[in-house]
């Protein structure tokens, strides 16, 4: 039987074939299902009306107000046209705006009716506005308007008249022509779960009688949602395992033993040695290992990368190493060939910038295997790089990278090299659990001993004094500070000059001291140089902009000063700080921002000093921010996109979701049981549907 569900929503009354067609493209709605899989943010209060006379501050929520138009005129001309009524409530007037459809909406709208209108108030010109709210007709009803979801919406549906009214009446209309509906979960887990049935659920959620029945309906589309998600992950990821045939390296050989006994720079932390079993189980297994480390800036990966890559040498394979930056990379070739150099390794590196000459030499090495390990940026997955028997991979600083180029390295072998992906962006574990739910997880979670907490201090432009002192003091002891300028494209020229002003500045002060100047503007060999001055203490000060961001380990750098702090979100301080503290000596990060910020940016900056916990920052970034901006998780491709459920704030549903998948694959691997067929056609349904949520305003 067909199912009401999959009518094509042009059919509804009031869409017709060209609204249909906008909403395909804006947010992907084709069937009347879509449309009530579109679920609202939020809810208007519509318990109270407010008085234009109470209007106050300069952060109004949104409101309803009711009244009168007293006057509705066009004002302006071309472009510039608007209608502008004049909307009285007998406590006071206020203006009504509309840029567009600026005809409709006069023809629409009557003078000496009344109107409930719904919108955010701002002040202009010292008179109260509101600019295209809301408008109730006048006949509408109490349960008509109490019952308002507020529906996401693109600028261009907003530009051609929907608005969250188009979207509940939709729902409304839908919702009332259905007669049943198909549950899209297994009775067993409702049941045992005490979740809200679909049909209801999907009521509630359009048109709430009580918030705890829209707690309960929110919970049931939400756990829905991350079931289905847990389920996908979770049967990928068994596959996975079982079907992935990768190198088996039983062996601990010469190269590891010696260089563990003979010529390890410093003693493992416990994490570091933990990790370094849990790899070495992984290779031991004959499947291919897919890990994923995380560890906090300067708490040694590299030295975990290093090890487990001589493993892969011991057993016949080579390894490869890439990093996301052509710095990065060649410090870590420096590091790495230095470490190895007793044992006769060739190590190589390959960038954009490797000669000809030195690029046929790696490219004759590595077939013939007389190349051990080769590093570099993503120039080593280029498809004239060819290896002889790739064995191990390490990816640092993964978020640079996406996963369309990780399936290229892979690509090089018949057997799949084993993968180690290091990250420095402490993902917090509800979401590793989701975005990376088909990679195993390591955490080193100690850094080296004798490290001390980076100090960090709040500053504001005006004690500039200070700050400068403080560099002084510094510099005295023989020490290095990094001065970080922010650098985002809308306003690259201004950010340039206050960039040059900044190193003038720091120039004539300490005119003692050399300072380096690098930008990502530059060319690549000049930047080089210029870091290099700095990483080999010939140069005292470097001012850079974020390009030091990821990696890049000079331990006599005791003290970092951020200008214009309030630019940057919390990972990206907490990454750019990480650049300090990475020797025996206490270290400072000044904080430099003006002294008019906003409150939360305020917040974001005080947790900053209170805290060098990554994992802590990362969570509260993620609380700040939502899941999506958290670096990485873009690309990391979730099978489909979530529609209500929320990675940051819903961790014990994500944990909830999880358990059910695991012991439903437990009980029915392959889903054959008349539930798993249901919910493998859920599944498939769920990721052919998959939405571009990011023109969503
Ligand atoms: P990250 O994890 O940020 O990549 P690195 O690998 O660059 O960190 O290591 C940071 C610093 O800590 C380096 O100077 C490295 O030599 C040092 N280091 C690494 N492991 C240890 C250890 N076990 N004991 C002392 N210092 C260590
Ligand atoms: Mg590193």
């Amino acid at each position: 039987m067909a199912d009401i569900l999959d009518t094509d929503i042009k059919f509804l009354k009031g869409i017709g074939p060209k609204r249909a067609e906008l909403l395909e493209k804006n947010l992907g709605i084709r069937t009347y299902r879509d449309m009530l899989y579109h679920f609202p943010t939020s809810y208007v209060d519509r318990s109270t009306v407010w008085r234009i006379a109470d209007f106050a501050g300069s952060d109004m929520p949104s409101v309803q107000v009711k009244g009168r138009f007293v006057s509705l005129t066009v004002q302006g001309e071309g472009a510039r046209a608007r209608l502008v009524g004049l909307f009285s409530d007998g406590s006071g007037v206020m203006e009504v705006v509309w840029f567009k459809r600026i005809r409709a909406m006069r023809e629409h709208y009557l003078t000496s009716t009344d109107y409930v209108v719904f919108g955010k108030p701002t002040q202009f010109n010292g008179r109260w506005s509101m600019v295209h709210p809301e408008v109730d007709p006048p006949g509408a009803t109490a349960a008509q308007i109490e019952s308002r979801g507020v529906y996401p919406l693109t600028e261009q549906l907003r530009n051609r008249g929907f608005s969250s009214r188009t979207f509940s009446v939709a729902a409304q209309d839908i919702l009332s022509a259905m007669r049943s509906v198909d549950e899209t979960l297994p009775p067993s887990i409702i049941a045992s779960l005490g979740l809200m049935g679909l049909g209801e659920a999907l009521r509630v959620i359009h048109n709430p009688p009580t918030p705890a029945q829209l707690e309960r309906a929110r919970l049931r589309m939400k756990f829905e949602e991350l079931f289905y998600l847990q389920l996908d992950i979770q049967s990928r990821s068994r596959h996975r395992h079982a079907a992935t045939q990768g190198f088996y390296f039983p062996r601990i050989g010469q190269y590891f033993n010696t260089f563990y006994s003979e010529f390890l720079p410093f003693p493992l932390t416990g994490a570091q040695k933990r990790v370094i079993r849990e790899i070495r189980a992984d290779m031991a297994t004959g499947r291919q290992m897919n890990r994923l480390l995380q560890g906090d800036v300067g708490s040694g990966k590299t030295l975990v990368a290093l090890l487990t890559m001589l493993i892969a040498l011991d057993n016949g394979t080579q390894a490869c190493l890439m990093a996301p930056t052509e710095i990065l990379a060649t410090q870590h070739y420096e590091t790495i060939s230095q470490l190895v150099a007793p044992l006769g390794i060739n190590v190589k590196l390959l960038t954009g910038s490797t000669r000809k000459k030195a690029r046929d030499v790696i490219h004759t090495q590595l077939q013939d295997g007389s190349l051990h390990i080769l590093i570099g940026t993503h120039a080593v997955i280029e498809d004239k790089v060819k290896f002889k028997n790739l064995g191990f991979i390490v990816i640092d600083e993964q978020h640079r990278f996406g996963v369309a180029q990780r399936a290229r390295l892979w690509g090089k072998n018949s057997i799949l090299p084993h993968v180690l992906v290091m990250t420095a962006t402490p993902i917090p574990r509800t979401l590793a659990m989701t975005v990376y739910g088909d990679l195993d997880v390591s955490v080193i979670d100690e850094l080296p001993p004798g490290r001390k907490p980076v100090q960090t201090l709040l500053r504001y432009d005006e004690d500039r004094f200070a700050t400068y002192q403080g560099i002084g003091r510094q510099l005295r002891l023989g020490r290095q500070v990094y001065i970080v300028y922010p650098l985002i494209d809308e306003n690259e020229k201004l950010d340039l000059r206050s960039l040059e002003e900044g190193y003038d500045t720091i120039r004539e002060t300490f005119r003692d001291y050399r300072v380096a100047y690098v930008h990502g503007r530059m060319k690549p060999e000049e930047k080089d140089y210029q870091m290099g001055l700095f990483a080999s203490g010939e140069t005292h000060i470097l001012v850079s902009t974020t390009v030091i961001e990821v990696g890049v380990n000079v331990p006599n750098a005791t003290t970092m000063v951020i200008e214009n702090a309030e630019r940057f979100g919390l990972s990206q301080l907490h990454q750019l700080r990480g650049r300090v503290g990475r020797g025996g000596e206490q270290s400072y990060c000044v904080l430099m921002t003006k002294r008019n910020i906003a409150r939360d940016t305020r917040k974001r900056l005080e947790l900053m000093t209170r805290t060098t916990d990554g994992f802590v920052i990362a969570e509260a970034d993620m609380q700040m921010r939502g899941p999506g901006d958290i670096e990485g998780t873009q690309q990391s491709g979730l099978p489909f996109s979530l529609n209500i459920a929320n990675l940051a704030t819903d961790g014990q549903i994500v944990q909830m979701a999880r358990d059910k998948a695991v012991e439903v694959l437990d009980a029915d691997p392959l889903l054959a049981t008349s539930e798993g067929v249901l919910m493998r056609r859920q599944l498939s349904r769920l990721i052919s549907r998959t939405r571009d949520w990011s023109r969503i305003s």
